[in-house]
């Protein structure tokens, strides 16, 4: 396994690789790497030559600080799991390496993906995240990029953004990782304490519950009761819930059986924010 700081030599290993032409799989990460990270790896590597992996955690998708600087880092672990997984490279820039000095981001827009949820409730953390991308994509030129679909309004925006920009890469979405008690595997999940981490698994459930609530009544009806629960959890603060279709992300007034739906919960555990979806 090889690990790279600097872009210039990795670029240089990867022009040489591109020139066998061999198939390049890329997974962006911001490190503290969990099985959900590595299940992303393990299909990259069945589809394609060279597995790429870059732990960086990006500055400018936060919008406060201090969850910026409480952010785990575990970078000797990381690399130890990615030789085991067998990733072929790592790329490990710092801020000023990747920006160029300038650690801020582009503005984007994305037909609406990005008013809601995540987009709403972090102001610019899409731009941040669309331009770590992006510059992650122009320096490596993966054939395929792997996304978890943990992160599922994400995932759309860089489908959106691939488009927009005709940016030749395959864009492909993985499923959900989780724990045995349901809860979404997270690098955030290490920073919870015991009781946050025993009422944890309840986001899940309360997806599940949606999911279930929607086959006997509304909409309107559902997230409501799903509220009152969330209101009366002692531990859970409930950020947003939310119902969307899954190429618009908008919410339907009903749902039609020609359409896909996910469900989508964040909430706040402690001092930890969690977030999760499930497909309807
Ligand atoms: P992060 O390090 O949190 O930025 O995540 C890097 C990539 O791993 C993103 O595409 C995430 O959506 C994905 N990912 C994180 N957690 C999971 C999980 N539990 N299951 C599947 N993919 C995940």
């Amino acid at each position: 396994m090889q690990v790279f700081e600097k872009r210039s030599a990795l670029k240089r290993c990867l022009s040489f690789i591109k020139e066998q032409n061999k198939q390049i799989g890329f997974v962006p990460t911001m490190g503290a790497l969990h099985n959900g990270h590595l299940s992303l790896i393990s299909t990259s590597k069945k589809n394609n030559h060279i597995t790429v992996v870059s732990i960086f955690v990006n500055p400018t998708q936060f919008d406060n600080k201090e969850d910026l600087k409480k952010y785990p880092k575990t970078l000797e672990h990381d690399l130890s799991l990615l030789k085991t997984a067998g990733c072929d490279i790592v790329f490990i820039p710092t801020a000023e390496e990747i920006y160029d000095h300038q650690v801020v981001a582009t503005s984007f827009s994305f037909n609406g993906l990005e008013d809601q949820m995540e987009g709403k409730f972090r102001k610019g953390h899409f731009d941040g995240v669309a331009t770590i991308v992006q510059k992650f994509f122009n320096i490596i030129s993966p054939t395929n990029s792997y996304f978890g679909e943990k992160d599922f309004q994400q995932l759309q925006i860089i489908k959106k953004l691939v488009q927009k920009n005709n940016i030749p890469v395959r864009i492909i979405g993985c499923p959900v990782f989780r724990e045995k008690d349901g809860l979404a595997m997270s690098s955030r999940n290490i920073k919870l304490g015991k009781k946050e981490r025993k009422a944890a698994p309840f986001i899940y459930q309360s997806l599940k519950k949606i999911n279930q609530k929607l086959s006997e009544t509304t909409i309107e009806e559902t997230l409501l009761f799903v509220e009152g629960q969330f209101e009366k959890h002692p531990i859970l603060n409930l950020e947003y819930i939310f119902i969307a279709e899954e190429k618009t992300l908008q919410t339907p007034k009903k749902l039609e059986t020609s359409k896909k739906y996910r469900a989508f919960i964040a909430v706040n555990a402690g001092t930890v924010r969690l977030i999760d979806n499930i497909s309807l």
